[in-house]
């Protein structure tokens, strides 16, 4: 059988792997299948496979009525990812998070603090000659020019702020990035966030999950085969520029022009293809968390962010549609510092408990709670030594002819699932472009 007809058989539901295809895509996360939609779009052939179920860290599961994603996840409704849904017809439904009055944790009590100009000069967790610089410094971020700032961490752009305006101000960083690295983290990476997530953040109906599903449609509208726990052992190609590439899954072997390793982290694509990823040093160490979802009857609590001490406390409904009625979803988050152990389960849980205590949430509201007790959120983050966002590696980083590569942690634009979306479509366009010569 010709991989014409496997692939249009596949279309009529039948998963067959073919022997032979233009493109394979290693992973089927956001990376992968969005590397999938660009590259059959551009009428490549294309065979995704996954280890798992499609979906990877953005996959999400059912229980008792309430849909959990992977520890609390946010759309940035400016970034690439919504974008891309955008400009398929596909607009996600859910709630857009309403910033102007926060909860803020400073000394082991949440204070009410009103955002926006007048809110902050009444700031009570900032000194009172500190409330101005913060106000200043916030009405600056808008036309703040990132560029100024990429090379330098942080800890050193703010370096000369009273310290409640630093710990004020790095609390909103780890928000809109999830990195808890001030020392290390590139100041101009973080700003660009920052104004990304000013541009509102979106937590959706149903969970991530629909998210995977509507990008699975979308890949295989287009005449993508998706296989499911397939697992990938190796990638191996010769450096000869149009030499076929051999995809070899457990007892089979795919034969392909151009690959898309976009399996999680720079680890797992040295280990699948034996070569070494271009400037991995640029980034830090895997970027963590702790996360605990609480189940809840309903109850009245907003976000809360700690101030001197990295946690996040969010409800995730009623705002998007993840709880069944009369309940409500809300998600702790404790970042970890690159590197960092969590520590023992259990003093992670009675940490992230008493966190939603004070947050108002009391023992009887909750109705069950799951821990996830240390999550990869992107397996690296731009750092000011090197270079920023544009110092990560590239989508060629493997230096590999027909292997390219695409995560959170690849290219120069994007953090979180934006840059695997980001870094996913320019994979599978060069992908589709390299298959496209072979085929000439
Ligand atoms: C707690 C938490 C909160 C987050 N919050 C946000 C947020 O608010 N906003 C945001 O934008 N992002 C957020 N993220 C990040 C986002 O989830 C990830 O950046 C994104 O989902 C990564 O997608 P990916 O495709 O690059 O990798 P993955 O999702 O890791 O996908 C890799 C896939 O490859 C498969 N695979 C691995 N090895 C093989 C193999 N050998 N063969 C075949 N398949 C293989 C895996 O099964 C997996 O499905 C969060 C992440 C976490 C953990």
């Amino acid at each position: 059988m010709s991989p014409t007809e496997i692939h249009q058989q596949h279309r009529q539901h039948q998963p067959v792997i073919p022997t032979e295809t233009d493109v394979v895509v290693v992973g089927a996360g956001i990376a992968g299948l969005c590397a999938a939609i660009a590259s059959a779009e551009r009428g490549a052939q294309v065979v995704v496979v996954d280890a798992h179920t499609a979906g990877g860290r953005a996959s999400s599961t059912e229980r008792d009525g309430f849909r959990l994603n992977l520890g609390g996840h946010a759309l940035y409704r400016r970034g690439h990812l919504a974008n891309l849904l955008t400009t398929h017809a596909i607009c996600p439904a859910g709630g857009v998070v309403d910033g102007t009055t926060i909860g803020v944790l400073r000394d082991g009590e949440v204070h009410r603090v009103v955002m926006g100009p007048i809110g902050l000069l009444r700031n009570p967790v900032l000194r009172s000659r500190s409330r101005l610089r913060m106000a200043a410094l916030f009405a600056r971020l808008p036309r703040l020019d990132p560029a100024g700032l990429t090379g330098r961490s942080v800890a050193d752009w703010l370096g000369d702020e009273p310290d409640d305006v630093r710990q004020f101000m790095e609390m909103f960083i780890r928000l809109a990035t999830y990195t808890n690295a001030p020392g290390i983290f590139d100041a101009g990476a973080a700003v660009i966030q920052l104004k990304m997530a000013m541009g509102g953040v979106l937590y959706v109906d149903g969970g991530w999950g629909l998210l995977v599903a509507a990008l699975r449609r979308l890949a295989t509208d287009a005449g993508a085969i998706v296989v499911d726990h397939a697992e990938v052992r190796a990638v191996r190609c010769d450096a000869t520029p149009g030499s076929r590439v051999e995809v070899q899954l457990g007892d089979r072997m795919i034969i392909a022009g151009a690959v898309v390793v976009s399996a999680g982290g720079p680890d797992t694509a040295e280990r699948l293809t034996g070569a070494a990823v271009a400037n991995r040093q640029t980034l830090t160490a895997p970027i963590t968390a702790s996360c605990l979802d609480l189940a809840v009857r309903r109850v009245e609590v907003g976000l809360v962010l700690g101030m001197d001490e990295p946690v996040y406390l969010s409800p995730h409904a009623p705002l998007a549609n993840l709880a069944p009625a009369g309940h409500d979803l809300i998600s702790l988050m404790r970042y970890l510092v690159p590197g960092e152990a969590a520590g023992d389960a259990g003093t992670v849980h009675a940490g992230l408990l008493t966190v939603a205590r004070l947050a108002g949430v009391s023992d009887d509201d909750v109705v069950f709670e799951r821990l996830l007790h240390r999550m990869v959120v992107t397996h690296g983050a731009p750092t000011a030594s090197g270079g920023g966002l544009a110092g990560r590696p590239t989508i060629h980083a493997l230096g590999l002819p027909g292997v390219l590569v695409a995560a959170d942690w690849v290219g120069p634009s994007g953090l979180l699932a934006d840059a695997s979306s980001t870094s996913g479509e320019q994979a599978g366009i060069a992908a589709a472009r390299l298959c496209a010569n072979i085929n000439r």
